[in-house]
């Protein structure tokens, strides 16, 4: 039995106020009302034990043994073990039911009706259950008997923290689990109504660890990182302790555009191909994005590239999106858009807004070859004084590992954008402090690393090319007080009021600077053959923190 399952109930106008019908109980089955067939037990049992004591009484003043039965007596036997199974079936389980009720302090009324028809062994129960208002009680068991949708709350008691308290609890004694440790309090919920989360039961703790600071084009930067990977902010930090002893980096944005492909259908090929032809046709693109920035006043069109696959046509805008990452102000755009083809073509089939060919998400050739959101290119000239002393290897091992693993080992494996080291691991670790969206991981790690030893050999030139870096500082997560904080240390909190998009761009380099500097500190320790080690000393928890620093 599955006991997450709740039970159905009919849909009622009135569900939100009306006190919850009785759940089924094992009676219903009977054929005869309740009173009736316990009356009938209950007599059944009294009067066949009277006549057995009857006759008990009767055989010892006859001398007769006990166990000599006439045909009446064995009846009257086996109707007082029928009577008392019934009997001790009905009232002893509500009976003991009560006392763990009792016991319990918790389980109201209605729940121990639904209880004594279940067996007790397979009721969940929380671990530790707290005391919580009688009115707080009465929601709860309503949210566990599926009376009151669990996604409803915040809008039913008007009180995000009530209502993620609430669900919690429900969510304890639906699934009989307890979710200790995940903390409730301290977290605004107001703040994620509507934009980050739905069915907040509570939030996820990360830590966020420092690097830096990070010198990238002449500004320095304290880079905040939320991991659980022990050694990634120390690598990062070591690495951008090496580009600044070297002068800093520098990092150049080439594109900045967020992208969103439709797929439309036509009944034939060459219906799509006209298709395609119009929207390619320079002699459109200013109506279409008049059109197309209708949808905000951030949102400008860039251009439009069409894939065709036999009658059906995906359409890939992009846009710039000032300091959104952009996802919801591309979406509106394209809808305008084909809003407007409509007329153009009454023939055109919108069969989704998003084609995959735009491509969010999943690793994708498109992003690697056109970019989405920012690329960016980012480059720093390490002295081989530097590599030597902090990085603790040199530049022709760093060169040929570089070479051997990020270029040709990646292409044995048939990567696609994963020509690194582990640009996946800042990319996130950034992702998760500054509020950026994490899925968005996949293609914003894209990166090739390259490694060239220069100035006759002596110095080592290091870049990170990245075509897909998907970042925003408003919208999203980017608003909640912990992530905004993580902006406002980097300097680049909202929206800027100055130069729109400025902000997110500025958010991108700090990614690929930080990139960077993993790639050099990570190549290094597995140049130096270090990698293993230092897992060790970060990796596995040590009590005795003063051997961390030796
Ligand atoms: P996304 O498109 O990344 O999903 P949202 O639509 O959630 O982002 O947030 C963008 C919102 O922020 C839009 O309503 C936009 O008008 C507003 N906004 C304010 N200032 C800026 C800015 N500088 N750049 C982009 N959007 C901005």
């Amino acid at each position: 039995m599955d006991m997450r399952r709740r039970p159905p109930k009919p849909p009622s106008p009135h569900s939100a106020t009306s006190k919850s019908p009785a759940a089924p109980r094992a009676s219903d089955a009977l054929p005869l009302p309740l009173f009736l067939t316990n009356g009938i037990f209950f007599t059944l049992f009294f009067s066949v034990a009277y006549f057995l004591l009857h006759r008990w009484r009767e055989k010892i003043r006859s001398s007769v043994p006990l166990h000599v039965l006439t045909l009446s007596e064995l009846a009257a036997v086996l109707s007082l073990i029928a009577s008392f199974i019934y009997l001790l079936g009905f009232f002893g389980i509500d009976f003991v039911q009560s006392f763990i009720s009792k016991s319990d302090g918790e389980i109201d009324e209605d729940r121990a009706i639904h209880c004594s028809s279940i067996p007790d062994s397979i009721i969940p129960k929380p671990e530790n259950p707290p005391n919580l208002p009688e009115d707080e009680e009465e929601i709860i068991n309503r949210v566990v008997s599926g009376e009151i949708p669990s996604y409803s709350l915040e809008s039913k008691l008007g009180d995000c923290f009530k209502a993620a308290k609430i669900r919690r609890e429900a969510l304890q004694r639906q699934t009989g689990r307890s979710v200790e440790g995940l903390p409730l309090e301290g977290f605004d919920y107001e703040a994620i109504l509507g934009q980050c989360c739905e069915m907040p039961v509570g939030y996820v703790q990360i830590p966020v660890g420092i690097a830096g600071p990070l010198l990238l084009n002449g500004r320095e930067y304290s880079v905040p990182m939320a991991t659980t990977e022990g050694c990634l902010v120390a690598s990062t930090n070591r690495g951008c302790k090496a580009i600044y002893a070297s002068g800093g980096a520098v990092c150049v944005l080439l594109r900045d555009g967020m992208t969103r492909a439709p797929v439309v259908r036509f009944s034939s090929a060459k219906r799509a191909s006209e298709l395609k032809f119009f929207l390619e046709d320079p002699l459109n693109f200013d109506t279409l994005s008049v059109v197309f920035n209708k949808s905000s006043r951030f949102a400008r069109l860039q251009d439009i590239k069409c894939a065709i696959a036999g009658k059906n046509l995906y359409i890939r805008f992009r846009c710039s999106t000032g300091d959104a990452m952009g996802m919801n102000m591309v979406s509106k755009g394209v809808q305008n858009v084909l809003d407007y083809l409509h007329n153009e073509f009454p023939d055109m089939d919108v069969i989704g807004i998003s084609g995959n060919f735009c491509s969010d998400k999943k690793p994708a050739a498109v992003n690697w070859i056109e970019g989405r959101g920012k690329s960016v290119v980012c480059e720093a000239v390490l002295s081989g004084d530097v590599v030597a002393k902090i990085l603790k290897t040199t530049v022709p091992a760093l060169v040929e590992l570089n070479m051997l693993k990020n270029l040709t080992g990646s292409a044995i494996a048939g990567a696609l954008g994963g020509f690194n080291a582990h640009a996946a691991n800042i990319v996130s670790a950034v992702f998760l402090a500054t509020g950026q969206d994490p899925a968005q991981n996949v293609e914003s790690s894209h990166c090739i690393t390259m490694m060239e030893a220069v100035n006759d050999g002596k110095d080592l030139h290091i870049s990170v090319t990245m075509p897909s870096i998907e970042v925003g500082t408003v919208g999203g997560g980017t608003q909640l007080a912990s992530q905004s904080a993580c902006l406002n240390l980097l300097g680049v909190k909202g929206a800027s009021k100055e130069s729109p998009g400025s902000n997110s761009q500025l958010l991108a380099a700090v990614v690929a600077g930080s990139v960077l500097a993993g790639e050099l500190s990570l190549m290094s320790a597995i140049a130096a053959g270090q990698l293993v080690k230092s897992h060790m000393k970060y990796n596995r928890s040590s009590r005795d923190i003063t051997r961390l620093g030796s």
